[in-house]
């Protein structure tokens, strides 16, 4: 504790200056390593301000005034960074890793309700923001969390995901009769423009911050290929052209090169795992605004424990055949100078679990070769881009919400510490303080 913020101490229910009526308006982070999410170096001995819910200063110990009725937390001895941004996720609530059975049989207000614990279990990890991209339960989780009723990361969401008949979004391993109404499981079927347009609006209708497509076939899908192109470019333009008049985007599971060429060239902003790119994707997605958003992390639990745990033979099948490619091409991307974004694609499964979302930095550093800097940013300054939210989080800056963790150890020496919830020592989520361990 340094010297002179001896008198100032936080005392966990008495807030500095001895008032215990009004809470102090500002915090001030003092003493850790800040790594502020830009990729700058990190910075010693640092002091991050805060009032209410914004950044109001960062820089060095001495170098910002903390003024005498701050609250100040010493968080000497360990690392400041953003708030972490899972970049592509689901909340599924699944009990089980039996995909088919789960959604077959399991009454979907139940996957609601286990989303609850998720949602609580990934700000607990250190996730202030995640991006939804395809649920049943993100919209209703969103605004529960927004009216403080329950705890929480930011949650950006796309609702219900589009996905064209046959596509990875329809449910082919089910008779046609089945899923007539087409939205068992987590998304609208559409063809064709006009159809596409309508299925956008609706998506948007029922509360979507952002439009999700999928532009190519999948893993977990059973009749199709990641190497299958679908939705037509026409189809991919007028989902843009729907998004963008709401002042929105698109974000596409995409998983072969010509589905990647053909979010490119509608205007897709987020091209998401990203299996199989060539030399004319990379060579189309340069400068260009694209973000490219890795999900390691499920094709590698699926290769571990798929077929132990039940999931579908043909899903973990195919994520055998594709996870080598994945990890490579995964750091050509990289390599090329892409903006990545960090996913996992968990879903709540025992297998997939929402809390162990940062081991896709583990996965990115390990075997994709990603320095652990760029790690870091790819789970928060590319991460917020990824959810649209760059001017706001992703990285601690004056101006900027404040969306802060507090970590014990540190990451750009070992990546791993992010994985252990007893690491993650405070949660700020817009200046509010949500999670702490005591003492810190
Ligand atoms: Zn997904």
């Amino acid at each position: 504790m340094k010297e002179k913020y001896k008198n100032c101490f936080y005392v966990k229910t008495k807030p500095c200056g001895g008032s215990l009526v009004s809470e102090p308006r500002i915090t001030a982070l003092v003493g850790g390593l800040l790594i502020d999410g830009t990729g700058r170096g990190p910075i010693e001995d640092s002091v991050v301000l805060i009032r209410d819910k914004e950044i109001v200063a960062v820089g060095k110990e001495g170098e910002v005034h903390v003024p005498t009725e701050a609250k100040v937390i010493d968080v000497s001895d360990m690392t400041v960074m953003p708030g972490l941004i899972d970049a592509h996720m689901h909340f599924m609530g699944a009990k089980t890793d039996r995909f088919v059975e789960e959604w077959l049989l399991r009454p979907w207000p139940l996957g609601l309700i286990k989303s609850v614990f998720d949602a609580k279990a990934l700000l607990e990890a250190g996730f202030t923001t995640v991006k939804d991209c395809g649920s049943r339960a993100g919209i209703y989780l969103r605004e529960a969390i927004k009216e403080g009723l329950i705890k929480g990361p930011r949650i950006v969401t796309a609702g219900p995901a589009l996905s064209q008949t046959f596509g990875h979004g329809d449910a082919h391993y089910l008779p046609i009769e089945w899923v007539k109404d087409r939205r068992k499981h987590y998304g609208f079927i559409c063809d064709g423009v006009d159809e596409c347009i309508r299925a956008a609006r609706l998506a948007l209708r029922e509360g979507a911050d952002f439009i999700k497509v999928c532009a190519s076939g999948g893993v977990l899908s059973q009749k199709d290929r990641p190497e299958h192109v679908q939705f037509t470019l026409e189809e991919l333009k007028a989902i843009v052209q729907v998004a963008r008049n709401a002042g929105t985007f698109v974000t596409a599971h995409c998983q072969c090169a010509e589905g990647m060429k053909n979010c490119i060239l509608a205007g897709v902003k987020t091209i998401d795992h990203a299996i199989f790119p060539d030399e004319e994707v990379i060579e189309m997605a340069r400068g260009k605004e694209v973000i490219f958003v890795s999900t390691l992390s499920i094709a590698k639990r699926i290769v571990e424990k798929g077929e132990k745990v039940g999931m579908p033979p043909w899903g973990v099948q195919k994520a055998k055949e594709v996870y080598a490619a994945m990890v490579k091409n995964i750091r050509w991307l990289y390599e090329s100078g892409m903006t990545m974004a960090a996913g996992t694609d968990f879903c709540g499964t025992p297998t997939l679990p929402h809390g162990d979302n940062s081991l896709e930095l583990e996965l990115l550093v390990k075997e994709s070769g990603y320095k652990p800097m760029d790690a870091v940013i790819a789970v928060t300054k590319n991460a917020a881009k990824a959810c649209g939210l760059e001017d706001q989080i992703g990285t601690i800056e004056k101006g900027k919400l404040a969306d802060i963790i507090v970590v014990s150890g540190n990451p750009l020496k070992d990546i791993t510490v992010l994985r252990d919830k007893e690491n993650i020592k405070l949660v700020m989520k817009e200046g509010k303080i949500e999670v702490q361990s005591s003492p810190l």
